[in-house]
């Protein structure tokens, strides 16, 4: 598949400036870290993308490779699932499930059922990757990538970070030449920029092919300015181990203490701080992953939904099984329904909203004509 001479036009002769200029200061930005980590002029701080100095150039990968600069969807998807994107709501799927890690150390130390934790485990333990770059947790709680070589490492990064978290900056710093086999978790916005490098290849960093494993989570929006400070002012972070969001009916924000006690706010409270750009976010399931993982939802606490979408993913979740690592049943009709529905809703929200900001046009989503009529007729 070709990639479309426009998409070329829109994408070439631009660098840090239009960046700066049309994502950071245009309210797009949702910190994923694909700008930093390459290069001395970005960097990704505390939820902030700090410009270090002035760059000139005007081809720069920091532009081609945000998931908030134009980007040619069909291309994409013809590239990693060999169709054009759009026909179904959850995005391109092998399989339909709930699932929970069978070790009980990993479901205890995972955010819902523990899958995303138990798959990198087993990756690794298999020889499927050799180390996987996750979300660490400092401790004040400010989240930031983290490479994983052991399962230990990776119990110590499993559970949410609610802040955007700057993985890709992670992988941008590796050495060039590593060989390393990578597996990367990834918020939807990270895995629509991991899919552009993938796509358009990168010069002066990590070879993408190296990447052979991409967990995406399921994401409704993350909190961002403001809202660390808010944490600061309201929790003793040092003594946090959870923090968790539950689903319908639950309207709470909660943390969790090492003395076993609980602390919640009211999510109404914490709404204001949510990062505005998540509006604009057409994807609640990473799409271009090769596995997607969300929460199982109220009725099926302690377990996740799972869908593996490639080749890759699914291989992944049937060794998983077989070795017995993971419990799976099929994901009930009822929740199918609700997560198209979901699905559905965010795509027609942010073509509304993208269609708003830029006056008919979609700004960085680059989809068919068609398909854009559709999310915006009713
Ligand atoms: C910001 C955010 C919003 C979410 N919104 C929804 C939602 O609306 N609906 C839904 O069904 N599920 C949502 N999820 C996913 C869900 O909460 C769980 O993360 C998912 O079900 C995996 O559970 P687990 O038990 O397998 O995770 P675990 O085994 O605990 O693994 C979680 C993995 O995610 C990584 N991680 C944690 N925080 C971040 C972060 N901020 N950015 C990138 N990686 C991170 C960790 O390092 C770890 O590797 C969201 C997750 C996040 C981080
Ligand atoms: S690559 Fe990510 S962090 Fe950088 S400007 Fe784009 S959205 Fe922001
Ligand atoms: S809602 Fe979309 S843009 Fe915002 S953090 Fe989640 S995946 Fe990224």
């Amino acid at each position: 598949m070709e990639e479309n001479p426009e998409t070329k036009t829109k994408l070439m002769n631009k660098g840090h400036t239009d960046l700066i200029n049309e994502v950071v200061e245009g309210g797009l930005c949702v910190y994923c870290g694909a700008c930093a980590g390459g290069c001395p002029y970005l960097t990704a701080y505390k939820g902030r993308i700090v410009v270090m100095d002035n760059c000139d150039r005007e081809d720069g990968q920091c532009y081609q490779f945000c998931p908030r600069t134009f980007t040619d969807m069909d291309f994409l998807s013809n590239k990693f699932f060999g169709e054009p994107f759009g026909a179904n709501e959850i995005g391109f799927s092998r399989n339909l499930l709930l699932a929970k890690a069978a070790d009980a150390r990993i479901h205890e130390r995972g955010q819902d059922g523990g899958v995303v934790t138990a798959l990198l485990t087993v990756a690794i333990e298999e020889g499927l990757i050799d180390a996987a770059i996750v979300a660490k947790m400092d401790e004040e709680k400010v989240p930031n990538g983290f490479v994983a070589r052991t399962r230990e490492q990776l119990l110590e990064c499993a559970r949410n970070s609610y802040e955007p978290c700057p993985t890709l900056q992670e992988l941008n710093g590796l050495p060039y030449d590593s060989t390393e086999k990578l597996g990367i978790v990834s918020l939807p916005c990270h895995s629509a920029a991991l899919s552009k490098m993938k796509a358009y290849k990168t010069r002066n960093r990590v070879n993408l092919e190296n990447v052979n494993l991409i967990i995406g989570l399921f994401c409704g929006w993350t909190l961002a300015e403001g809202f660390h400070g808010y944490l600061q002012d309201n929790f003793d972070l040092k003594n946090i181990v959870k923090f968790d969001i539950p689903h319908s009916p639950g309207h709470t924000y909660d943390a969790y203490y090492k003395d076993g006690t609980k602390k919640e706010v009211e999510l109404e409270d914490i709404r204001k701080y949510i990062n505005p750009a998540c509006d604009y976010c057409w994807d609640m399931t990473a799409e271009f992953s090769d596995v997607s993982v969300g929460s199982g939802r109220s009725k099926y606490k302690g377990w996740n939904t799972l869908i593996p979408r490639t080749g890759t993913g699914e291989k992944l979740v049937e060794l998983a099984m077989e070795k017995g690592v993971l419990e799976t049943k099929p994901l009930p009709e009822e929740n199918i329904m609700n997560l198209k529905k979901a699905c559905l809703n965010k795509k027609k929200s942010a073509v509304r909203k993208l269609s708003k900001k830029y006056n008919g046009d979609l700004g960085y989503l680059g989809i068919s004509h068609t398909l854009k009529e559709k999310l915006l007729s009713d």
